[in-house]
């Protein structure tokens, strides 16, 4: 029914905002679009259309009246709107495709459609398609732009590359990319420009308080437009029975209409047209591509797309070059702490020798000058204060540091003592090397005035809205400068760290030089860390000094670092554990003890952080390590399991809180490495019972704690009792009955299971041999195996010693192994030897690895007892009868015997005799017993030697 005119209605666009307004200046549904396209929006339910821009008439031809309530295939042709359909569901996050279409009454005009799902709408954008010279051509340009890029080496260069590329093809006046710092402020890293618009190349911008929507949106729409700063808003019409008089949320629409204090703030600076593409690492929002044009400029829909494209390119490059920049710093950084150790190498008094080598000393740290004060030695190299000066300057900041090392960047405000210095040492970076003595190093840099440019004024609006413009200048445009005076260059992160390696590498020298044995100083003698000693006495110290609202330890061990050691040798184990303890230095930063235990076991201790903070510090632990660490000259990639416990969480004292951060990395090895684990309670139990467990089972047997249970097995052909599994137990004096699923493994991995099997071997063959006299001759009884136990080489001189020993026939007993056997081909001649002895080889649990049944007779083996999992509704599912009797005639054919494990109920044996399988076992028949009550069966219900009446 087509709807009537009063059924329609207009929603009226926003009036424009108050520009001093700018909590509701943040992102907002409008409800209007730029007039360079059409936007239509249709229920889900039934594709009929919802909303639709008033502009159709121009558009379309059709007045927008009309066009809402129609089917969209009315607009878009059936085919196009049977895509659009199909395009992602409700929930999922919206991602916009795009669509070349031809409208069926028009079919030589082609329109470019961007279309989304969102709620319960499918809105689609369409915009005319203006070709500028063909694809051929625009992709010609796009591989050259792509091989400009790809030549880039910096990150400089990159960008560099990227704004002139994209000005080339776009024709904007100004292509520039803005990058965001760390701290939020921003700056114009590279800009290609037309001579005569104003450069903003270096302008910086204050921290940005862009609301987290808008970053949100720039994460997810990638490019954004203004075609036309004097364009007049289409608004978009409702058709009210399908909205009542819901506007249409216009979050993701590419043509939404820009906040009118943009668009002020565009003219003012002389702006006509703009365009914006993200630039995204990481999953963050890295920086910005940003266009302007004097003139109105509306970019054809298919140049946006390789726009967007190339912003994605660069985007992985920027990734990219940073990761290589970084690495390359690194591999700079290592070779020059090479050298300084080169320096020191062949020994002589460290003070002396490092006043001897000034630039080993002085480049590592960017610094102009230092102070050494070593062994009772005090010496200045490069440009430095008085020596009195220096000294009581270093003293000075030995009273303030935290963990054995400092930096100021602005002395005098800082120490205000001090600010005669500042001319030479603006800047002071100091590490100590004892914490009883004031022995160091104190760095110097001299002061650097500086001149900062910033874009318009900083303090009354934000500076990055002036590019982006969602809010409003009170002046025109107006960079202005600021001088800073009485401050250095900044000491980086990498220069901290650089500081503390510093620090490794002359400890490590000293204590060599003295001929000190590592255990009885404060440092560990490879990486130069403090050692086990000086953790415990600030654990000690920090748990004295009263309850800290939250303290974390962060427990690291490298995975398989014994394999370096025996594959690669010692020299580049200790080369490893050198290279990890500068990578923990530079992860944990200034504030934070990073000691090595031993080994190659790492603790880092954060003092007042809580375990949010300590994670991040693990992340980056792990990120660290995604970085080769060099051995001999080669990339060397290894990774490392973390353990992360925080005070207070329960443990008591200093060697808990160390016990549980170990406890918890401990658990991250178990399940496979390369992870971090926060301590748990119950993490913790499970381990102390594991451990317990592991160091028991040693005594259980001379404890007689471990005892044999038969689990009796019968011919499902009448029901008769042909033997026995034999089936460990184990009855702990603390945690009870163990199973043998939690124990046998542990024997496994510890090597007892070779003691434990022996042990069930005879024990069972001894039983088995007196029921047989006693009761019936024929029976059998199976024992588990390991395929541990048989990988042993003297494995079937075992079996048949067992055999003498206890005077037991071969026929008596059958052995089960687990597929996993077949994983070792050397078993293969051990299986046939046994066969050989006359013992009967049974597949155990078959079904449950990747074995086929047609390896088996090749591995001597003669039965094969399916998995309790093949039993699952066998007998009333058609399809698992089907192939549980497809498996049973298989292995048949394949002259193997087969017995079913786990039987529960009547129907399941009913189903498998139909299914012909020879031989049952399950808790139906009888659960594992002991020998006691097995001997009270005989006598009583098994006294036939039938388990259940045929
Ligand atoms: P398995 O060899 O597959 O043993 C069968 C397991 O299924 C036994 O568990 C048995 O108690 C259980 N079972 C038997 N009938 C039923 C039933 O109707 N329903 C259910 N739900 N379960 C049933 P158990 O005794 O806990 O042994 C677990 C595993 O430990 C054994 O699996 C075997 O792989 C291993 N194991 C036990 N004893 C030894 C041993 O002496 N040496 C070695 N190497 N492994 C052993
Ligand atoms: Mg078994
Ligand atoms: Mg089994």
């Amino acid at each position: 029914m087509e709807p009537t005119a009063r059924q329609k209605m207009l929603l009226t666009p926003r009036r424009d905002v108050d520009v001093h307004d700018r909590e509701r200046e943040s992102v907002h549904p409008p409800s209007a679009i730029q007039p360079h396209g059409l936007l239509l929006a249709a229920r889900c339910s039934d594709l009929r259309i919802a909303y639709a821009s008033a502009n159709t008439l121009e558009v379309l031809g059709v007045a927008t009246e009309s066009v809402l309530g129609l089917p969209l295939a009315h607009i878009v042709g059936d085919l196009s709107a049977t895509l659009m359909a199909s395009t992602n569901s409700p929930g999922s996050p919206v991602a916009p495709r795009r669509l070349t279409i031809s409208l069926p009454k028009t079919p030589r005009r082609s329109l470019h459609a961007n279309y989304y799902r969102h709620l319960d709408l499918l809105i689609v954008e369409l915009e005319e398609l203006r070709e500028e010279g063909g694809w051929d051509r625009r992709a010609e340009r796009m591989e050259s732009v792509i091989e400009g890029l790809r030549i880039a080496e910096t990150l400089t260069s990159l960008c560099d590359t990227a704004a002139a590329s994209i000005r080339r093809l776009t024709g904007y006046d100004r292509v520039m990319v803005y990058r965001f710092h760390r701290d939020g402020h921003g700056e114009v890293i590279a800009e290609d420009r037309d001579p005569e618009v104003d450069a903003l190349l270096n302008l910086h911008f204050p921290a940005s308080d862009i609301p987290a929507q808008a970053r949100e949106l720039h994460l997810q729409q990638r490019t954004r437009l203004v075609a036309d700063v004097d364009y007049t808003p289409v608004p978009v019409l409702g058709y009210v029975e399908f909205t009542g008089k819901r506007p249409l949320d216009m979050t993701y629409c590419e043509l939404r209409t820009v906040s009118p204090v943009h668009i002020r703030y565009l003219k003012k600076m002389g702006v006509g047209a703009s365009f914006v593409v993200s630039l995204i690492d990481d999953r963050k929002l890295w920086g910005l591509i940003v266009c302007h044009h004097r003139s109105p400029r509306l970019m054809p829909p298919e140049l946006r797309v390789l726009c967007e494209v190339l912003g994605r390119i660069v985007s992985m490059l920027v990734g990219v070059t940073q990761r290589d920049e970084e690495f390359a710093n690194h591999l700079t950084n290592r070779a020059r702490l090479e050298r300084l150790g080169e320096v020191m190498a062949p020994g002589g008094l460290v003070a002396l020798v490092l006043a001897d080598h000034p630039k080993e000393l002085l480049e590592p740290m960017n610094a102009t000058g230092a102070l050494i004060q070593l062994q009772g030695y005090s010496r200045l190299i490069g440009e430095t204060p008085s020596l009195e000066d220096a000294r009581a300057l270093m003293n000075a900041m030995q009273l303030r540091q935290a963990a054995g090392h400092l930096a100021y960047e602005a002395v005098g405000e800082a120490l205000p003592e001090f600010a005669h210095l500042t001319s030479v040492a603006s800047g002071a970076a100091m590490i100590s090397l004892a914490e009883s003595s004031d022995d160091g190093v104190l760095w110097f840099r001299p002061e650097v005035v500086q001149t900062i440019n910033w874009g318009g004024n900083a303090l009354e609006w934000n500076g990055l809205e002036l590019i982006l413009g969602r809010n409003c200048p009170p002046e025109p445009l107006a960079a202005w400068e600021q001088t800073r005076f009485g401050h250095s260059a900044p000491w980086t992160v990498a220069e901290i760290a650089m500081a503390q390696n510093i620090q490794g590498a002359l400890t490590a020298a000293l204590l060599h030089h003295a001929g000190l044995q590592a255990q009885l100083s404060y440092f560990d003698g490879l990486t130069g860390l403090p050692n086990r000693r000086v953790l415990l006495d600030r654990l000690a110290r920090s748990a004295k000094s009263g309850p800290k609202p939250s303290a974390c330890l962060i427990f690291i061990d490298i995975d398989r670092f014994r394999m370096v050691n025996d594959t690669l040798g010692h020299r580049a184990g200790d080369d490893l554990l050198i290279q990890v303890g500068q990578r923990l230095r530079e992860c944990a930063g200034a504030r934070h003890l990073v000691a090595r235990l031993g080994g190659d076991e790492f603790v880092i201790f954060c003092e007042n952080h809580t375990l949010e903070e300590g994670r991040v510090i693990s992340h980056a632990i792990m990120r660290s390590f995604e970085l080769p660490f060099l051995l001999s000259g080669k990339p060397f990639r290894c990774v490392t399991s973390i353990g992360l416990a925080l005070a207070g969480s329960g443990q008591t004292s200093v060697a808990d809180m160390l016990h549980a951060a170990d406890s918890a990395m401990s658990a991250a090895k178990q399940r496979g490495g390369n992870q971090f684990v926060v301590f748990e309670n119950q993490v913790h139990e499970k381990l102390l019972r594991q451990i317990q467990l592991e160091q028991d089972l040693f005594q259980a047997i001379e404890r007689d704690e471990i005892h044999v249970h038969f689990q009796p097995q019968i011919l499902v052909n009448g029901h008769r009792l042909i033997g026995f599994e034999a089936l460990l137990r184990w009855k702990h004096p603390v945690y009870g009955d163990v199973s043998p699923a939690e124990f046998i493994p542990m024997a496994e991995y510890t090597g007892f299971i070779q003691t434990i099997g022996g042990w069930v071997l005879r024990a069972a063959l001894r039983q088995i041999r007196i029921w047989r006299e006693r009761f019936f001759p024929s029976l059998f009884v199976a024992v588990n195996v390991s395929v541990k136990q048989i990988a042993a080489n003297d494995f079937t001189r075992t079996v048949q010693l067992a055999l003498e020993e206890t005077g037991t026939p071969s026929e008596a007993l059958h052995l089960e192994v687990t597929e996993s056997i077949l994983m070792q081909p050397s078993a293969e001649p051990q299986l046939r030897e046994i066969q050989a002895l006359g013992v009967k080889i049974a597949i155990d649990d078959f079904g449950t690895g990747y074995s086929s049944l047609s390896y088996l007779p090749r591995l001597a083996v003669s039965e094969v007892k399916l998995d309790r999992s093949f039993l699952e509704n066998v007998g009333t599912d058609e399809r698992k009868t089907a192939l549980f009797s497809a498996i049973v005639g298989m292995a048949h054919a394949l002259d193997l015997a087969v017995v079913a494990e786990g039987i529960e109920e009547i129907s399941q044996l009913d189903c498998i005799r139909e299914c012909c399988c020879d031989g049952a076992q399950g808790y139906l028949l009888s659960r594992p017993i002991s020998a006691q009550n097995a001997e009270q069966m005989f006598l009583g219900d098994w006294k036939d030697g039938l388990l259940l009446a045929s």
